[in-house]
Parts: structure tokens; sequence; C-alpha cells
């Protein structure tokens, strides 16, 4: 028993502890966030390669902490996940990001739909394609206007049950994208079962396009087999213009990166769109 309790000492090392610490830190400062008006929505294009046009921009949070300054989605998204605080937030959201493309159609952009990226925890909750339904409700939004970033993951456990969600999600007329994919464990048997509009090439084989031959051959082919399934095809993390000929040559809807923008606030997106239409 004391060898145990030795063991299980050691096993907590000092940078675990400051990793827990942190976790707690930003759990108890995200308590806070929503109420305090914390949280902002910036949107980043997505590029329509055929034609240059910009139809969908994809929703990311961003959370400036007064006294931890801002905080990456990468870090506090799995924290907000482990304490469940992601349902909140991630209506809040849905809810912003649907108000916003509300208004920028009232203002005359008509043909723009937003991604919103939703955690595997949301998607999870069997009242979901309920909500997503009553919030597009409010918002007097057609269905077709928002996509919903899923990632391989909401799969994993029980593809049944996912593909199910799915169904129900895509039977209200949401659109559905397989975000970072390649780059998870769902295997391709349950992929052509998925009601997926869209999926979203992972920036890790953007990255190295233009001098990793095998990164080449899987862009290649993942845009091939999205064709053959009647899907489309997003490139995120475009930097270059290399990549993006690349990209053009095989066949690739879309493309998203710092090569056109980063991602903008919403007033920066209007002046963006009004540049690009001059
Ligand atoms: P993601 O969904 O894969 O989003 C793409 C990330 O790549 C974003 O990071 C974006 O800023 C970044 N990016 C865009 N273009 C480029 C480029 O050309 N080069 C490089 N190196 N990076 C680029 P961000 O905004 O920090 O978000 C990180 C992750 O946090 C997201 O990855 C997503 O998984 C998560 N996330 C962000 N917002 C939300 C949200 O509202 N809900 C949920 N559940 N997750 C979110
Ligand atoms: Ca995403
Ligand atoms: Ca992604
Ligand atoms: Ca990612």
């Amino acid at each position: 028993a004391k060898l145990d309790g030795r063991n299980t000492f050691r096993f907590f090392t000092p940078e675990m502890q400051a990793q827990s610490v942190r976790a707690l830190q930003l759990e108890n400062a995200l308590r806070r966030a929503l109420e305090r008006n914390q949280f902002e929505l910036h949107y980043q294009p997505q590029i329509t390669i055929a034609t240059g046009e910009v139809r969908s921009l994809e929703a990311l949070l961003r959370w400036d902490h007064p006294e931890l300054g801002r905080i990456s989605p990468a870090e506090f998204i799995p924290v907000a996940e482990d304490s469940g605080q992601i349902l909140q937030i991630g209506e809040w959201v849905l809810r912003t990001a649907l108000a916003q493309l509300q208004a920028w159609r009232a203002a005359g952009l008509p043909q723009l739909s937003l991604a919103v990226n939703i955690s595997a925890i949301q998607f999870h909750q069997p009242q979901l394609p309920e909500l997503v339904s009553r919030i597009l409700a409010e918002s007097a939004l057609p269905p077709d206007s928002l996509e919903l970033e899923l990632t391989e993951g909401v799969a994993v456990d029980d593809p049944r049950a996912a593909i199910a969600t799915m169904d129900q999600l895509h039977a209200r007329g949401v659109r559905l994208s397989m975000d970072d994919f390649g780059t998870g464990y769902s295997s391709l048997s349950h992929l052509k079962r998925f009601q997926i509009y869209k999926l979203k090439i992972d920036q890790s084989f953007i990255r190295d396009l233009d001098h990793d031959s095998n990164d080449r051959a899987i862009v290649s082919a993942i845009i091939r087999m999205a064709q053959a399934l009647g899907m489309r095809t997003t490139a995120e993390g475009v930097e270059t213009e290399a990549q993006l000929a690349f990209l053009r040559e095989q066949g690739c809807d879309e493309a998203q990166g710092y090569h056109f923008s980063p991602p903008l606030s919403a007033a920066n997106v209007e002046a963006y769109l009004l540049h690009r239409r001059r």
C-alpha cells in the first residue's frame, strides 16, 4: 500500500499540477464569462475557388478575460467540455452567429451562410436538433443558411446513434460539415452513411503541400473520394498561392485560410466583403 501511495504521488508531477491549477482557474473564469460579455465571435471567409466568391464564413469563438488576457479556444473549449459549460456557451454561439447572419442578410448580403463549430458534447445532447430549429426560427433564417461543423470523434463510441442525430439535423434542412477531416478515427464505412454536405480537409495536410508529395497524394485522394460520395470539399489553413493553385487543379471547392483572410470581427467582415466586390 505504501508503494502504491508513493507511486501515485510521484505520478502527479509538478507540471501536471500546474496544468490542473490553470484548468481550474479557467473553469472558474468561464463561469462568469457569458454574463460579463467576455465572448465575441469572429468570422473567417470561405472562398469558392472557382469564382472567388465568399458564400460562407466560419464563426470562431474569442474570449478576452480582463486579467488573463485573450485565451485560445484550443485551450478553453476542452475545459468547457470537461465542466459541461460548453452547452451554455455553444447555445450562445449559435444564437449570436445566427443573429449576426440575420443582420448581414438584412443589410443586403442575402447569399451568405454561416458555419458554426459543434462540440461532441453538444452533438450528443438529444435536444440538439430541436434547439437548432428553435434558434433558426427565432432568427427567421432558412435552415440551409446554417452549417454545423462536426468532428469525426462524434461517431467513435456509437456510430449508429451519431448517424441518427445527423439524419435528424439533415431532415431539418441544416447542412453538416466534417471538420478536421483525416485526423480522427472515423472509418470510411461510416462516412458513406453520414449525411455530410462538406468535408473540411485538415490544415495539417495543407501546410506542407508544396514540398510533401505524400500530403499532395492524400489531399488529392480526399477530394476525389468526396466527389464520388457527392460531398463538397473545403481546404483549411490555406496560406499560399501555390497551395491554392494545387487545390484548384485538384477540383477542391472552397478554401479558407490566411491567404485570403484571418478570422475577422463582424464589423471587419462587412469592410472585407465590400472591398472584394469592387
Ligand atoms: P477549427 O474549427 O479547426 O478552426 C480553424 C482554426 O484554424 C482557427 O483557430 C483559425 O483561426 C485557424 N486558422 C484559420 N486559417 C488559418 C491559416 O491559414 N493558418 C493557420 N495556421 N491557422 C488558421 P482558432 O480560432 O484558434 O480555433 C481553434 C479551435 O477551437 C477550432 O479549430 C475549433 O476546434 C475550436 N473552436 C473555435 N470556436 C469554437 C466554437 O464556437 N465552438 C466549439 N465547440 N469549438 C470552437
Ligand atoms: Ca471548424
Ligand atoms: Ca478545422
Ligand atoms: Ca482544428
